[in-house]
């Protein structure tokens, strides 16, 4: 069967935000391509627990991601994985949008950018190197392999506390290693958090991880005497936050703040006509609620401007 190229709405990215503009375009009759680099999902999918989106007391996030997943493929919006989207051009200044895949060129009318961000990494010596040999970006995941092993996991955010909760129910033993001596993560988590047999490690700069050919050691530097220790572990979870991934959206005129994320109005429109964006590569909140409430708004505006540069208008928007 040949690909199908032409589409009225397409979304990048198959997290929260863009799984929820696909829902929202489809219902709204669009013809909607969701196109996603590896699977659908997105960061939620990694979560070892939510316990602060509506409607689930607590819910691993691939059961969330999964549900989301199933809800898209109802709604009629065609799914394109393992698609990623090299570069984007448009035809002219209020014309088609035409994205470049190992598929094909696709043509849209109107895109929602919902491209999520890339993980932070440390920087230091052997994280590179040591990747998936102990070092992870991914406790559900790769924790597992490490059961009663000894742990740490870098980060002081709701990511590095929750992964660290998880950790320290299949594990021997964890290590959270923090740099500063307060915590970022919400006060419910930290709660669980100072209530386990996790054990935090304050003011703990990582300068670097070794192993020849598995980690064994984390050699860690106190930010406020200098000190540097060594910290016996089996593996080390990094758990940094991340970055937008704006670079596409870039490419074609979207203006960004100082740190890439994408700048958009309360209709998620961007500064050029058509572009529409939403969820964490977005200057907002990186919540899965606030990500489901950007991709419907990203869809509806979408479709209110479909209506009226291709269809005509309808006294809508
Ligand atoms: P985050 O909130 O940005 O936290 C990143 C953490 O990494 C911070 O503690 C930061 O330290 C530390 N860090 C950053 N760069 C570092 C470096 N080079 N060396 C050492 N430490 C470094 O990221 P996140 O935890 O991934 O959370 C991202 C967003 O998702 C947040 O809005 C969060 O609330 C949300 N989230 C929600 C849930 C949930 O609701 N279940 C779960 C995960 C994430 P400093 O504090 O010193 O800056």
């Amino acid at each position: 069967m040949t690909e199908d190229l032409d589409w009225e709405l397409i979304i990048i990215g198959g997290g929260p935000a863009g799984m929820t503009a696909a829902i929202y375009g489809a219902r709204y009759g669009l013809k909607a391509l969701l196109l996603e680099s590896k699977v659908l999902g997105g960061a939620q999918a990694t979560s070892p627990g939510i316990e602060n989106y509506p409607g689930y007391t607590f819910i691993v996030g691939i059961e969330l991601a999964t549900k989301m997943k199933e809800q898209v493929r109802k709604s009629g919006a065609a799914i394109r994985e393992i698609t990623d989207v090299r570069s984007i051009v448009r035809e002219s200044d209020d014309g088609d949008f035409l994205l470049d895949t190992r598929r094909g060129v696709y043509r849209a009318k109107a895109i929602v950018v919902a491209t999520g961000g890339e993980h932070n990494q440390l920087g230091v010596p052997g994280e590179e190197r040591l990747t998936g040999r102990g070092v992870s970006f991914c406790a559900t995941c790769d924790g597992p392999l490490f059961r009663d092993k000894i742990v740490a996991v870098i980060g002081g955010g709701d990511t590095a506390v929750t992964e660290a909760l998880y950790l320290a129910e299949i594990t021997k033993k964890v290590y959270l290693v923090h740099r500063r001596d307060e915590l970022r993560a919400e006060k419910a988590v930290q709660d669980y958090l100072f209530k386990s047999n996790v054990e935090i490690l304050w003011s703990s700069v990582v300068k670097e991880i070794k192993g020849d050919d598995l980690v064994n050691e984390v050699i860690l530097e106190n930010a406020k005497t200098g000190e540097t220790s060594s910290l016996m572990v089996d593996a080390v979870f990094v758990a940094l936050g991340s970055r937008p991934e704006s670079g596409l959206a870039k490419s074609i005129g979207v203006e960004t703040n100082d740190r890439g994320e994408i700048l958009v109005n309360a209709k998620q429109a961007t500064n050029i006509a058509g572009v529409f964006a939403a969820g964490d590569v977005v200057e907002s909140m990186k919540q899965i609620a606030v990500a489901v409430g950007h991709g419907a708004i990203a869809a509806d505006s979408a479709y209110a401007y479909i209506r009226r540069t291709q269809r005509g208008p309808i006294g809508y928007a």
